[in-house]
């Protein structure tokens, strides 16, 4: 669905209109490349070890661009320096009027792999290329960046790596768009386009008098936009079933807050700006999903929920104060209309977890925009936490290794004592918990932890702890920090650490 691509054995292919050369340095180079090179690094010295160069080659391209990556063998540095030197050679070559790039990696991280390395460029490069759907579908003349991308390497690299940027830009079509073009039953209609005729199967739930007795949470969250037909929640399941037998099973909750006005807590002071990116986690689950239709890993089920709701503010909106009870069971107040992203998932995690007591090792998985202080805590990284059994398991670790690979990066934070308290209603009577605290996530202690114990308590997934009977591994992803704010585009954080993890 992306860009077409081609895989090449050699410089000198005529199909292409500029040669992207992406390395930490010259050395190693061919002598071709080097020797084009050598006029203007005797002239800037500097051009070696930084920025983006081009000049002219004697092949059939005629265009060579250097793109160095800097420095990668400190211990601070990461495959990003690929995939950014990726991104910024590819943009080079069709500001300067090419049209069909042919991209090649060169190096690694020490000690790492090349296969890695040149993944990460790939995935940059295409990521340069990438047309928002707002501008595919109505300019024309600006539907596309590049006629085609080529490849000096593997055909396999460069599928996995196609199969991975279908998936991404699944994630930032839905992620990226705005409120009205990705309302939720527009992304119905996306995702039933994506997937028609693939291994995915699709099923939607919707209605406020369904979701009501279904999903009591999300059905408040919906209320106010429940009346505006093409605003209303849906609630759209896919499922990736392997051939043969399963021998895990992954589901991935995704919040689709296709705008976030705050609710009747509404966002005042201009920080609602912005806030179409609210549903930037099921954009994610949606476009994990489509690299697996591509790739269909062997014996694992995968089944994602894609929690599309609008965050409406209107006479019919929920309010603080009011007491609602879970799915699971679990009377709550709610504290901040907010806080709704976790009402948005946390019946449909409910209805997971009662689904995969049944199915062959089952992992849960919450993945959301869900706090500013994930933004204050960890800058631009995705968060995992892990309950009891998924740290048993090392989920969050293995996250983390597979994340490195593909440089999608996360860091591990750690749900404690604290964050379980802090949900723990202090009436002692009405209710358990309170939904929130009325102070913003950043102006909170532990802000980006205390909702994945809410998640546990709300959905009933504190009865499957270590020391229970039927031990359920969850972990929570927090990608408030790493899914891109405007103006930026989207990034389509986390599939390909998702993916990676998925299929190792
Ligand atoms: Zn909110």
């Amino acid at each position: 669905m992306g860009v077409l691509t081609k895989a090449v054995k050699s410089l000198d292919d005529g199909n292409f209109d500029a040669i992207v050369v992406v390395a930490p340095s010259t050395k190693g180079l061919p002598d071709l490349i080097k020797s084009a090179l050598a006029p203007i690094l005797a002239l800037d010295a500097g051009t070696e070890s930084k920025g983006c160069t081009l000049i002219p080659i004697s092949l059939p391209a005629k265009r060579l661009i250097y793109s160095c990556t800097g420095p990668v063998d400190r211990d601070y540095d990461d495959l990003r320096r690929f995939h950014e030197a990726g991104a910024a050679g590819v943009k080079r070559a069709f500001g300067a009027g090419a049209r069909s790039p042919l991209l090649m990696v060169q190096g690694s991280l020490p000690g790492g792999s090349e296969t890695d390395a040149a993944m990460a460029g790939l995935l940059g490069g295409f990521s340069a290329v990438y047309v928002p759907i707002e501008m595919r579908e109505s300019v024309k003349e600006k539907a596309t960046k590049v006629d085609k991308l080529g490849w000096l390497g593997s055909e396999d690299q460069l599928l996995f790596a196609s199969q991975i940027e279908d998936g991404l830009i699944v994630g930032r079509d839905i992620g990226g768009s705005d409120p009205e073009r990705m309302a939720p039953p527009r992304v119905e209609e996306y995702v039933r386009e994506v997937f028609k005729g693939t291994n995915i199967s699709i099923e939607v739930e919707k209605g406020q008098a369904h979701l009501e007795r279904e999903y009591p949470c999300m059905a408040a969250v919906n209320r106010a936009a429940s009346l505006i037909d093409r605003h209303d929640a849906r609630l759209i399941w896919l499922t990736y079933k392997p051939e043969g037998q399963i021998k895990k099973t992954v589901y991935l909750v995704g919040k689709g807050i296709s705008y976030d006005t705050g609710g009747a807590d509404i966002k005042a002071g201009g920080v609602m700006a912005g806030m179409s990116r609210d549903k930037c986690g099921a954009a994610a689950v949606a476009g994990i999903m489509k690299t697996l239709s591509l790739v269909k890993p062997k014996g694992v089920m995968v089944v994602g929920a894609l929690c599309m709701v609008r965050n409406s503010v209107g006479e019919n909106c929920y309010v603080s104060d009011e007491i609602i009870t879970s799915r699971a069971g679990v009377r709550i107040r709610i504290g901040n209309t907010d806080a709704e992203g976790r009402m948005a998932m946390v019946d449909v995690l409910c209805k997971c977890k009662e689904s995969a007591v049944k199915q062959p090792d089952p992992s849960l998985f919450t993945i959301a925009t869900l706090t500013g202080h994930a933004c204050i805590a960890v800058g631009d990284y995705s968060i995992v936490m892990d309950n009891g059994p998924a740290r048993q398991a090392g989920v969050a670790q293995s996250l983390v290794v597979a994340g490195d690979k593909m440089a999608d990066l996360f860091e591990i934070s750690t749900i404690r004592r604290e964050d379980w308290d802090f949900n723990v209603d202090k009436s002692g009577e009405f209710v358990s918990i309170l939904q929130a605290n009325s102070a913003p996530s950043t102006r909170t202690p532990r802000g980006h932890q205390i909702p994945s114990a809410f998640l546990q308590q709300v959905s009933g997934l504190d009865k499957h702890q270590l020391k229970d009977e039927t031990p359920l591994k969850y972990s929570h992803i927090d990608i408030a920090a790493s899914a891109g704010d405007l103006p930026d585009p989207t990034t389509g954080r986390p599939v390909a650490a998702l993916v990676k993890y998925i299929i190792e």
